[in-house]
Protein backbone atom coordinates (compact mmCIF):
# COMPACT_ATOMS: atom_id res chain seq x y z
CA UNK A 1 0.00 0.00 0.00
CA UNK A 2 2.81 2.60 0.94
CA UNK A 3 4.32 1.39 -2.50
CA UNK A 4 1.41 2.48 -4.30
CA UNK A 5 0.80 5.65 -2.67
CA UNK A 6 4.45 6.73 -3.41
CA UNK A 7 4.10 5.73 -6.55
CA UNK A 8 1.04 7.58 -7.01
CA UNK A 9 2.59 10.83 -5.52
CA UNK A 10 5.42 10.49 -8.21
CA UNK A 11 3.26 10.23 -10.91
CA UNK A 12 0.69 12.75 -10.26
CA UNK A 13 4.04 14.98 -9.53
CA UNK A 14 5.44 13.93 -12.67
CA UNK A 15 2.06 14.47 -14.86
CA UNK A 16 2.44 17.91 -13.51
CA UNK A 17 5.16 18.76 -14.11
CA UNK A 18 4.80 18.04 -17.69
CA UNK A 19 1.55 19.74 -18.06
CA UNK A 20 4.07 22.86 -16.72
CA UNK A 21 6.47 21.96 -19.89
CA UNK A 22 3.52 22.81 -21.94
CA UNK A 23 1.86 25.66 -20.59
CA UNK A 24 5.36 27.34 -20.27
CA UNK A 25 6.07 26.39 -24.19
CA UNK A 26 2.31 28.00 -24.58
CA UNK A 27 4.04 31.02 -23.24
CA UNK A 28 7.05 30.88 -25.06
CA UNK A 29 4.99 30.54 -28.29
CA UNK A 30 3.10 33.34 -27.26
CA UNK A 31 5.80 35.80 -26.55
CA UNK A 32 7.80 34.49 -30.08
CA UNK A 33 4.35 35.33 -31.73
CA UNK A 34 4.00 38.48 -30.11
CA UNK A 35 7.54 39.78 -30.73
CA UNK A 36 7.70 38.70 -34.28
CA UNK A 37 4.34 40.34 -34.97
CA UNK A 38 5.44 43.79 -33.35
CA UNK A 39 8.54 44.00 -35.68
CA UNK A 40 6.00 43.11 -38.89
CA UNK A 41 3.70 45.85 -37.97
CA UNK A 42 6.38 48.58 -37.35
CA UNK A 43 7.65 48.05 -40.47
CA UNK A 44 4.54 47.69 -42.46
CA UNK A 45 3.42 50.93 -40.80
CA UNK A 46 6.33 52.81 -41.79
CA UNK A 47 6.25 51.19 -45.52
CA UNK A 48 2.25 52.67 -45.32
CA UNK A 49 3.42 55.76 -44.26
CA UNK A 50 6.18 55.87 -47.08
CA UNK A 51 3.50 54.80 -49.70
CA UNK A 52 1.44 57.84 -48.51
CA UNK A 53 3.74 60.12 -48.91
CA UNK A 54 4.66 58.82 -52.28
CA UNK A 55 1.15 59.37 -53.46
CA UNK A 56 0.66 62.47 -51.97
CA UNK A 57 3.97 63.48 -53.62
CA UNK A 58 2.49 63.07 -56.52
CA UNK A 59 -0.28 65.37 -56.48
CA UNK A 60 1.78 68.02 -56.08
CA UNK A 61 2.61 69.66 -59.18
CA UNK A 62 5.47 71.38 -57.82
CA UNK A 63 7.05 68.20 -56.70
CA UNK A 64 6.18 67.10 -60.46
CA UNK A 65 8.17 70.14 -61.67
CA UNK A 66 11.82 69.14 -59.96
CA UNK A 67 14.26 67.53 -62.08
CA UNK A 68 14.51 63.97 -61.38
CA UNK A 69 16.87 63.40 -58.99
CA UNK A 70 15.57 65.88 -56.84
CA UNK A 71 11.84 65.06 -56.91
CA UNK A 72 13.04 61.50 -56.63
CA UNK A 73 14.68 62.40 -53.03
CA UNK A 74 11.43 64.30 -52.20
CA UNK A 75 9.11 61.27 -52.94
CA UNK A 76 11.28 59.06 -51.24
CA UNK A 77 12.27 59.22 -48.19
CA UNK A 78 15.43 57.30 -46.76
CA UNK A 79 13.11 54.70 -45.36
CA UNK A 80 13.33 53.21 -49.51
CA UNK A 81 16.88 52.41 -48.81
CA UNK A 82 16.43 50.25 -46.06
CA UNK A 83 17.61 47.18 -46.06
CA UNK A 84 15.26 44.52 -46.99
CA UNK A 85 13.33 46.75 -49.28
CA UNK A 86 13.67 46.17 -52.66
CA UNK A 87 12.44 48.98 -54.92
CA UNK A 88 9.43 51.99 -54.44
CA UNK A 89 8.25 52.80 -58.27
CA UNK A 90 5.30 54.27 -59.48
CA UNK A 91 3.10 52.51 -62.48
CA UNK A 92 0.99 54.59 -64.96
CA UNK A 93 -2.11 53.04 -65.90
CA UNK A 94 -1.00 50.56 -68.53
CA UNK A 95 1.50 49.22 -65.71
CA UNK A 96 4.96 50.86 -67.02
CA UNK A 97 7.56 52.38 -64.32
CA UNK A 98 7.66 55.91 -64.68
CA UNK A 99 9.47 56.76 -61.07
CA UNK A 100 11.59 54.52 -59.78
CA UNK A 101 13.67 54.82 -56.71
CA UNK A 102 16.16 53.26 -57.36
CA UNK A 103 17.62 55.21 -60.44
CA UNK A 104 16.72 58.89 -62.37
CA UNK A 105 16.19 57.28 -65.08
CA UNK A 106 13.46 54.78 -64.48
CA UNK A 107 14.22 50.99 -65.25
CA UNK A 108 12.21 49.07 -68.26
CA UNK A 109 9.13 47.17 -67.22
CA UNK A 110 5.72 46.30 -67.06
CA UNK A 111 4.24 45.03 -64.33
CA UNK A 112 0.56 44.91 -65.88
CA UNK A 113 -0.27 41.64 -65.26
CA UNK A 114 0.66 41.11 -61.28
CA UNK A 115 -1.65 40.97 -59.34
CA UNK A 116 -1.20 43.62 -57.22
CA UNK A 117 -1.48 45.69 -59.93
CA UNK A 118 -4.81 44.17 -61.24
CA UNK A 119 -6.38 44.72 -58.17
CA UNK A 120 -5.98 48.16 -57.78
CA UNK A 121 -6.60 48.85 -60.99
CA UNK A 122 -10.18 47.09 -60.64
CA UNK A 123 -10.75 48.26 -56.86
CA UNK A 124 -10.80 52.16 -56.16
CA UNK A 125 -11.13 51.22 -52.66
CA UNK A 126 -9.02 48.57 -52.40
CA UNK A 127 -6.59 51.27 -50.25
CA UNK A 128 -3.29 49.37 -49.21
CA UNK A 129 -2.77 46.34 -50.52
CA UNK A 130 -0.39 43.42 -49.76
CA UNK A 131 0.12 41.13 -52.28
CA UNK A 132 0.91 37.21 -52.20
CA UNK A 133 5.02 36.64 -52.59
CA UNK A 134 6.15 36.75 -55.94
CA UNK A 135 9.84 36.86 -58.22
CA UNK A 136 11.06 39.93 -58.67
CA UNK A 137 11.91 40.34 -61.98
CA UNK A 138 13.60 43.58 -61.78
CA UNK A 139 16.22 42.00 -58.99
CA UNK A 140 17.07 38.54 -60.39
CA UNK A 141 13.68 36.72 -59.27
CA UNK A 142 14.20 37.45 -55.40
CA UNK A 143 11.47 36.40 -53.61
CA UNK A 144 9.31 39.53 -52.56
CA UNK A 145 6.06 40.79 -51.56
CA UNK A 146 4.86 43.87 -52.25
CA UNK A 147 2.56 46.67 -50.86
CA UNK A 148 0.87 48.83 -52.67
CA UNK A 149 -1.83 52.11 -53.35
CA UNK A 150 -3.95 52.95 -55.92
CA UNK A 151 -3.19 56.67 -58.05
CA UNK A 152 -6.14 58.35 -59.51
CA UNK A 153 -6.67 61.04 -61.54
CA UNK A 154 -8.49 64.04 -59.92
CA UNK A 155 -11.76 62.29 -62.25
CA UNK A 156 -11.21 59.55 -59.48
CA UNK A 157 -10.24 57.21 -62.59
CA UNK A 158 -7.11 55.04 -62.27
CA UNK A 159 -3.64 56.34 -63.09
CA UNK A 160 -1.44 53.57 -61.61
CA UNK A 161 0.22 52.31 -58.45
CA UNK A 162 2.70 53.01 -56.08
CA UNK A 163 4.65 49.91 -55.22
CA UNK A 164 7.23 49.08 -52.54
CA UNK A 165 8.75 45.79 -52.79
CA UNK A 166 9.76 43.80 -49.49
CA UNK A 167 12.24 41.19 -49.67
CA UNK A 168 11.16 37.97 -48.11
CA UNK A 169 14.61 37.85 -46.93
CA UNK A 170 13.45 40.07 -44.03
CA UNK A 171 10.85 37.63 -42.95
CA UNK A 172 13.98 34.84 -43.05
CA UNK A 173 16.22 36.93 -41.24
CA UNK A 174 13.84 37.60 -38.25
CA UNK A 175 12.27 34.01 -37.87
CA UNK A 176 15.71 32.38 -38.10
CA UNK A 177 17.19 34.32 -34.81
CA UNK A 178 13.95 33.27 -32.75
CA UNK A 179 14.40 30.07 -31.59
CA UNK A 180 12.24 27.36 -31.44
CA UNK A 181 13.77 24.35 -30.79
CA UNK A 182 15.09 21.60 -33.49
CA UNK A 183 12.09 19.87 -34.43
CA UNK A 184 9.90 23.93 -33.93
CA UNK A 185 8.74 25.46 -37.17
CA UNK A 186 7.39 28.86 -37.60
CA UNK A 187 5.06 30.63 -40.84
CA UNK A 188 3.44 33.72 -42.05
CA UNK A 189 0.68 33.14 -44.02
CA UNK A 190 -1.80 35.48 -45.77
CA UNK A 191 -5.41 35.17 -44.54
CA UNK A 192 -6.04 33.82 -48.20
CA UNK A 193 -3.59 30.75 -47.27
CA UNK A 194 -0.53 31.51 -49.40
CA UNK A 195 2.08 30.68 -47.38
CA UNK A 196 4.56 33.88 -47.29
CA UNK A 197 7.81 32.87 -45.28
CA UNK A 198 8.38 29.55 -43.53
CA UNK A 199 10.90 28.76 -40.62
CA UNK A 200 12.56 26.07 -41.45
CA UNK A 201 13.06 27.94 -44.88
CA UNK A 202 11.75 25.85 -48.07
CA UNK A 203 11.64 27.93 -51.23
CA UNK A 204 9.28 25.75 -52.77
CA UNK A 205 6.83 26.28 -49.61
CA UNK A 206 6.95 30.11 -50.69
CA UNK A 207 3.81 30.98 -52.55
CA UNK A 208 1.96 27.59 -51.94
CA UNK A 209 -1.44 27.54 -50.85
CA UNK A 210 -2.62 26.20 -47.60
CA UNK A 211 -5.80 27.03 -47.67
CA UNK A 212 -6.91 23.12 -47.71
CA UNK A 213 -5.03 21.93 -44.44
CA UNK A 214 -6.37 21.10 -41.30
CA UNK A 215 -4.25 23.34 -39.33
CA UNK A 216 -5.36 26.39 -41.22
CA UNK A 217 -8.91 26.09 -40.68
CA UNK A 218 -8.08 26.47 -37.00
CA UNK A 219 -5.66 29.83 -38.21
CA UNK A 220 -9.22 31.49 -39.36
CA UNK A 221 -11.19 30.09 -36.17
CA UNK A 222 -10.42 32.37 -33.86
CA UNK A 223 -8.34 35.83 -33.53
CA UNK A 224 -5.32 33.61 -31.58
CA UNK A 225 -4.97 30.37 -30.14
CA UNK A 226 -3.06 27.17 -29.58
CA UNK A 227 -3.78 23.97 -30.12
CA UNK A 228 -1.72 20.56 -30.51
CA UNK A 229 -1.72 18.47 -33.61
CA UNK A 230 0.17 15.92 -35.53
CA UNK A 231 1.96 17.15 -38.52
CA UNK A 232 1.02 15.04 -41.92
CA UNK A 233 4.39 15.49 -43.62
CA UNK A 234 6.79 14.33 -40.80
CA UNK A 235 4.40 12.63 -38.32
CA UNK A 236 5.88 14.98 -35.34
CA UNK A 237 3.35 16.04 -33.26
CA UNK A 238 3.30 20.07 -32.20
CA UNK A 239 2.16 22.49 -30.19
CA UNK A 240 0.86 25.45 -32.48
CA UNK A 241 0.26 29.14 -31.26
CA UNK A 242 -1.29 31.05 -34.21
CA UNK A 243 -2.32 34.88 -33.83
CA UNK A 244 -4.20 37.03 -36.88
CA UNK A 245 -2.68 40.33 -37.38
CA UNK A 246 -5.16 43.05 -36.49
CA UNK A 247 -4.36 45.19 -39.26
CA UNK A 248 -3.18 43.57 -41.85
CA UNK A 249 -4.04 40.30 -43.58
CA UNK A 250 -1.03 37.80 -42.06
CA UNK A 251 -0.85 35.24 -40.26
CA UNK A 252 1.64 34.30 -37.58
CA UNK A 253 1.75 30.83 -36.75
CA UNK A 254 4.60 28.93 -34.21
CA UNK A 255 4.79 25.88 -33.21
CA UNK A 256 7.12 23.68 -31.07
CA UNK A 257 7.45 20.12 -31.35
CA UNK A 258 6.58 17.91 -28.46
CA UNK A 259 9.71 15.79 -28.15
CA UNK A 260 11.65 18.77 -28.38
CA UNK A 261 9.98 20.76 -25.31
CA UNK A 262 9.05 17.40 -23.21
CA UNK A 263 12.63 16.31 -23.73
CA UNK A 264 13.67 17.54 -20.34
CA UNK A 265 10.77 16.41 -18.92
CA UNK A 266 11.12 12.93 -20.23
CA UNK A 267 14.75 12.43 -19.61
CA UNK A 268 13.60 13.58 -15.61
CA UNK A 269 10.87 10.70 -15.82
CA UNK A 270 13.09 8.09 -17.15
CA UNK A 271 15.56 8.85 -13.84
CA UNK A 272 12.80 9.14 -11.40
CA UNK A 273 10.59 6.53 -12.50
CA UNK A 274 13.30 3.84 -12.83
CA UNK A 275 14.47 5.04 -9.56
CA UNK A 276 10.89 4.69 -8.50
CA UNK A 277 11.08 1.16 -9.67
CA UNK A 278 14.02 0.08 -7.96
CA UNK A 279 13.27 1.73 -4.66
CA UNK A 280 9.52 0.33 -4.68
CA UNK A 281 10.63 -2.95 -5.87
CA UNK A 282 12.95 -3.18 -3.22
CA UNK A 283 10.68 -1.92 -0.48
CA UNK A 284 7.94 -4.41 -1.10
CA UNK A 285 10.86 -7.27 -1.53
CA UNK A 286 11.80 -5.95 1.98
CA UNK A 287 8.88 -5.29 3.85
CA UNK A 288 7.37 -9.32 2.15
CA UNK A 289 11.18 -11.05 3.88
CA UNK A 290 10.45 -8.64 7.14
CA UNK A 291 6.44 -10.30 6.78
CA UNK A 292 8.08 -13.44 6.74
CA UNK A 293 10.32 -13.27 9.17
CA UNK A 294 7.75 -12.04 11.37
CA UNK A 295 5.16 -14.86 11.09
CA UNK A 296 7.93 -17.05 11.76
CA UNK A 297 9.03 -15.60 14.75
CA UNK A 298 5.26 -15.29 16.30
CA UNK A 299 5.25 -18.83 15.14
CA UNK A 300 8.17 -19.73 17.35
CA UNK A 301 7.50 -17.68 20.31
CA UNK A 302 3.93 -19.38 20.24
CA UNK A 303 5.46 -23.05 20.22
CA UNK A 304 7.85 -21.79 22.60
CA UNK A 305 5.02 -20.69 25.05
CA UNK A 306 3.33 -24.06 24.07
CA UNK A 307 6.26 -26.01 25.29
CA UNK A 308 6.48 -23.90 27.78
CA UNK A 309 3.57 -24.58 29.48
CA UNK A 310 3.21 -28.54 28.18
CA UNK A 311 4.59 -31.56 29.41
CA UNK A 312 6.66 -33.27 27.56
CA UNK A 313 6.00 -36.86 28.50
CA UNK A 314 2.45 -37.17 28.28
CA UNK A 315 1.41 -33.90 26.27
CA UNK A 316 -0.69 -32.47 28.89
CA UNK A 317 -0.34 -29.27 31.05
CA UNK A 318 2.99 -28.99 32.96
CA UNK A 319 2.76 -27.72 36.48
CA UNK A 320 3.56 -24.85 35.97
CA UNK A 321 0.50 -23.93 33.78
CA UNK A 322 -1.59 -25.98 36.11
CA UNK A 323 -1.05 -23.49 39.32
CA UNK A 324 -2.03 -20.84 36.38
CA UNK A 325 -5.27 -22.55 35.17
CA UNK A 326 -6.20 -23.46 38.71
CA UNK A 327 -5.80 -20.35 40.21
CA UNK A 328 -7.54 -18.75 37.42
CA UNK A 329 -10.69 -21.17 37.90
CA UNK A 330 -10.55 -20.82 41.59
CA UNK A 331 -10.84 -17.04 41.06
CA UNK A 332 -13.92 -17.14 38.82
CA UNK A 333 -15.49 -19.79 40.50
CA UNK A 334 -15.31 -17.28 43.53
CA UNK A 335 -16.84 -14.47 41.49
CA UNK A 336 -19.35 -16.61 40.24
CA UNK A 337 -19.93 -18.43 43.29
CA UNK A 338 -20.33 -21.95 41.24
CA UNK A 339 -18.87 -25.04 42.45
CA UNK A 340 -15.62 -26.17 41.36
CA UNK A 341 -14.37 -30.16 41.30
CA UNK A 342 -10.58 -31.19 41.40
CA UNK A 343 -9.40 -34.97 41.04
CA UNK A 344 -6.04 -35.78 41.98
CA UNK A 345 -4.87 -38.90 40.37
CA UNK A 346 -2.23 -41.04 41.60
CA UNK A 347 -0.71 -44.50 40.11
CA UNK A 348 -0.70 -47.32 42.14
CA UNK A 349 2.29 -49.02 43.23
CA UNK A 350 3.89 -47.62 40.71
CA UNK A 351 7.85 -47.64 42.17
CA UNK A 352 7.11 -51.28 41.90
CA UNK A 353 6.36 -51.13 38.41
CA UNK A 354 9.34 -49.01 37.63
CA UNK A 355 11.62 -51.93 39.35
CA UNK A 356 9.88 -54.53 37.27
CA UNK A 357 9.88 -53.18 33.62
CA UNK A 358 12.20 -50.54 34.19
CA UNK A 359 12.21 -46.68 34.38
CA UNK A 360 11.12 -46.61 30.26
CA UNK A 361 8.47 -49.10 30.02
CA UNK A 362 7.52 -46.46 33.04
CA UNK A 363 7.51 -44.02 30.90
CA UNK A 364 5.41 -45.46 28.28
CA UNK A 365 2.79 -46.47 30.95
CA UNK A 366 2.49 -42.57 32.19
CA UNK A 367 1.79 -41.63 28.59
CA UNK A 368 -0.88 -44.00 27.85
CA UNK A 369 -2.55 -43.02 31.50
CA UNK A 370 -2.41 -39.47 30.08
CA UNK A 371 -4.28 -40.56 27.08
CA UNK A 372 -7.07 -42.29 28.78
CA UNK A 373 -7.40 -39.31 31.20
CA UNK A 374 -7.43 -36.91 28.24
CA UNK A 375 -9.81 -39.37 26.76
CA UNK A 376 -12.34 -38.82 29.31
CA UNK A 377 -12.69 -34.97 30.09
CA UNK A 378 -15.27 -33.37 27.76
CA UNK A 379 -15.79 -29.51 28.01
CA UNK A 380 -13.46 -27.09 26.81
CA UNK A 381 -12.92 -25.59 29.90
CA UNK A 382 -11.80 -28.94 31.77
CA UNK A 383 -8.51 -29.17 32.18
CA UNK A 384 -5.97 -31.98 32.63
CA UNK A 385 -2.06 -31.51 34.01
CA UNK A 386 1.23 -33.37 35.77
CA UNK A 387 1.56 -32.66 38.68
CA UNK A 388 4.34 -34.24 38.54
CA UNK A 389 6.05 -37.77 38.96
CA UNK A 390 2.86 -40.42 38.33
CA UNK A 391 0.17 -37.56 39.58
CA UNK A 392 -2.54 -36.08 37.42
CA UNK A 393 -4.34 -32.91 38.36
CA UNK A 394 -7.87 -32.48 36.69
CA UNK A 395 -9.51 -29.23 37.31
CA UNK A 396 -13.62 -29.16 36.67
CA UNK A 397 -14.78 -25.96 36.69
CA UNK A 398 -18.70 -25.59 37.45
CA UNK A 399 -19.18 -29.61 37.87
CA UNK A 400 -21.13 -30.52 41.46
CA UNK A 401 -19.37 -33.48 43.16
CA UNK A 402 -21.73 -36.08 41.67
CA UNK A 403 -20.68 -35.01 38.20
CA UNK A 404 -17.04 -34.96 39.68
CA UNK A 405 -17.16 -38.93 40.76
CA UNK A 406 -18.81 -39.89 37.45
CA UNK A 407 -15.46 -38.28 35.71
CA UNK A 408 -13.18 -39.49 38.27
CA UNK A 409 -14.73 -43.11 37.79
CA UNK A 410 -14.56 -42.97 34.15
CA UNK A 411 -11.38 -41.98 34.58
CA UNK A 412 -10.55 -44.91 36.71
CA UNK A 413 -12.12 -47.71 34.43
CA UNK A 414 -10.29 -46.10 31.40
CA UNK A 415 -7.00 -46.38 33.08
CA UNK A 416 -7.18 -49.85 34.42
CA UNK A 417 -9.23 -51.27 30.85
CA UNK A 418 -6.27 -50.06 29.86
CA UNK A 419 -4.81 -53.37 30.57
CA UNK A 420 -1.21 -52.30 31.01
CA UNK A 421 0.49 -55.31 32.47
CA UNK A 422 1.78 -54.97 36.31
CA UNK A 423 2.86 -57.90 38.19
CA UNK A 424 3.75 -56.13 41.44
CA UNK A 425 0.23 -54.97 41.40
CA UNK A 426 -2.74 -56.90 43.46
CA UNK A 427 -4.78 -55.96 40.54
CA UNK A 428 -1.85 -57.45 37.64
CA UNK A 429 -2.43 -54.29 35.87
CA UNK A 430 -1.69 -50.83 35.85
CA UNK A 431 -4.52 -48.71 37.97
CA UNK A 432 -4.90 -45.61 39.72
CA UNK A 433 -6.37 -44.34 42.76
CA UNK A 434 -8.25 -40.23 42.46
CA UNK A 435 -9.35 -38.06 45.33
CA UNK A 436 -11.70 -35.51 44.52
CA UNK A 437 -12.81 -32.89 46.11
CA UNK A 438 -15.91 -30.29 44.88
CA UNK A 439 -16.24 -26.97 46.32
CA UNK A 440 -18.17 -23.75 45.85
CA UNK A 441 -15.74 -21.62 47.21
CA UNK A 442 -16.27 -18.98 49.85
CA UNK A 443 -14.34 -15.85 50.35
CA UNK A 444 -11.96 -16.48 53.04
CA UNK A 445 -11.53 -19.90 51.55
CA UNK A 446 -7.89 -21.24 50.79
CA UNK A 447 -6.54 -23.00 47.45
CA UNK A 448 -4.20 -24.69 49.40
CA UNK A 449 -6.63 -26.30 51.77
CA UNK A 450 -8.65 -27.34 48.84
CA UNK A 451 -6.00 -29.07 47.59
CA UNK A 452 -4.83 -30.90 50.66
CA UNK A 453 -8.56 -32.39 51.17
CA UNK A 454 -8.34 -33.71 47.38
CA UNK A 455 -4.92 -35.17 48.54
CA UNK A 456 -6.40 -36.29 51.65
CA UNK A 457 -9.26 -37.48 49.62
CA UNK A 458 -6.56 -39.51 47.59
CA UNK A 459 -5.01 -41.02 50.51
CA UNK A 460 -8.34 -42.45 52.01
CA UNK A 461 -8.49 -44.55 48.51
CA UNK A 462 -5.31 -45.83 48.86
CA UNK A 463 -5.45 -46.87 52.62
CA UNK A 464 -8.98 -48.79 51.64
CA UNK A 465 -7.27 -51.05 49.14
CA UNK A 466 -6.25 -48.76 45.77
CA UNK A 467 -7.95 -48.68 42.40
CA UNK A 468 -10.51 -46.62 43.11
CA UNK A 469 -12.27 -43.14 43.92
CA UNK A 470 -12.66 -41.52 47.13
CA UNK A 471 -14.78 -38.14 47.96
CA UNK A 472 -13.15 -35.77 50.83
CA UNK A 473 -14.91 -34.46 53.00
CA UNK A 474 -14.59 -30.76 52.76
CA UNK A 475 -18.00 -30.06 50.52
P1 LIG B 1 1.33 -46.10 45.90
O1 LIG B 1 0.40 -47.14 45.43
O2 LIG B 1 1.26 -45.95 47.39
O3 LIG B 1 1.20 -44.80 45.22
O4 LIG B 1 2.73 -46.72 45.63
P2 LIG B 1 3.77 -46.04 44.66
O5 LIG B 1 4.91 -46.97 44.42
O6 LIG B 1 3.13 -45.54 43.38
O7 LIG B 1 4.25 -44.90 45.53
P3 LIG B 1 4.55 -43.44 45.09
O8 LIG B 1 3.32 -42.83 44.53
O9 LIG B 1 5.23 -42.71 46.18
O10 LIG B 1 5.56 -43.81 43.95
C1 LIG B 1 6.24 -42.85 43.16
C2 LIG B 1 7.02 -43.67 42.17
O11 LIG B 1 6.60 -43.39 40.83
C3 LIG B 1 8.47 -43.35 42.21
C4 LIG B 1 8.96 -43.59 40.87
O12 LIG B 1 9.47 -44.88 40.78
C5 LIG B 1 7.74 -43.53 40.02
N1 LIG B 1 7.83 -42.41 39.16
C6 LIG B 1 7.65 -41.11 39.52
N2 LIG B 1 7.82 -40.31 38.44
C7 LIG B 1 8.15 -41.11 37.40
C8 LIG B 1 8.47 -40.89 36.04
O13 LIG B 1 8.48 -39.77 35.56
N3 LIG B 1 8.73 -41.98 35.27
C9 LIG B 1 8.71 -43.23 35.76
N4 LIG B 1 8.99 -44.24 34.93
N5 LIG B 1 8.45 -43.46 37.01
C10 LIG B 1 8.16 -42.45 37.85
MG1 LIG C 1 2.83 -40.77 43.93
MG1 LIG D 1 1.69 -43.98 43.34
Amino acid sequence: MIAIVMVSLCAAALYQSRQDALNHTRDTLRDISLIAQRDIERNFELYALSLQAVVEGLQQPDVMALPPRLRREVLFDRAASAKYLGSMLVLDEAGNIVIDSGSDRPRQGNFADRQYFIVQRDNPDAGLYISDPYQSRLRGGSPSIALTRRLSHPDGSFAGVVLLAVNLEYFHNLFSGLSLGPHGSMSLIGTDGVMVMRQPYDPRIIGRNIRGASTFQHFVSAQEGSFSETASIDGIRRLYWFQNFPHAPLILMVAAAEQDFYAAWWRRTLTIGSLMLVFGSVFVAVSMLLGVQLRRRMRAESELQLLARTDGLTGLNNRRSLGEILDQEWRRAKRTKSMMSLLFIDLDRFKAYNDTYGHQAGDDALAAVARCINGNIRRPTDTAARYGGEEFVVILPETPASGASEIAERIRNAICECGIEHAGSEYGRVTASIGTVSRVPQTDDDLTAVIRAADEALYNAKATGRNRVAKSQLS
